[in-house]
């Protein structure tokens, strides 16, 4: 392929492309390895980054405290705690007796509402 035909070639290809072949010399393929892995995995990063969080919230389970909501990424780190004959997640003894406390609290406060609601019917 002589030199005029690869640029035509080379022209016809996505901007993206075109940006990272232009940016290859080959002096400095020793030279530029570690900065080229470093950009490679920058790229790889910023790209993948929305994969991993819609993978970490696909296949985690979530603190049920709501004032933690930590994504629990392992199954044997997940404490479950039976309250009022539901199983719940929690991430630690701290969050399942403080989220315990305010689901109690909550249903509580419903059931309240509820009766009020039936009282005035
Ligand atoms: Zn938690």
């Amino acid at each position: 392929m002589n030199p005029i035909t690869l640029t035509r070639s080379i022209n016809q290809l996505p901007t993206e492309l075109i940006d990272h072949i232009y940016t290859f010399d080959y002096n400095h393929r020793k030279q530029m390895n570690n900065i080229y892995s470093e950009l490679l995995l920058y790229i790889h990063n910023a790209s993948m980054k929305y994969v991993l969080c819609e993978l970490i919230e696909e296949f985690s389970i979530v603190c049920s405290n709501e004032y933690c909501e930590e994504y629990i990424l392992q199954e044997d780190d997940v404490i479950y705690e039976e309250i009022m004959g539901h199983s719940y997640p929690f991430c630690c003894d701290r969050c399942v007796g403080e989220g315990g406390y305010w689901i109690r609290y909550d249903y509580r406060k419903s059931l309240r509402r509820q009766n009020k609601f039936k009282c005035m019917n």
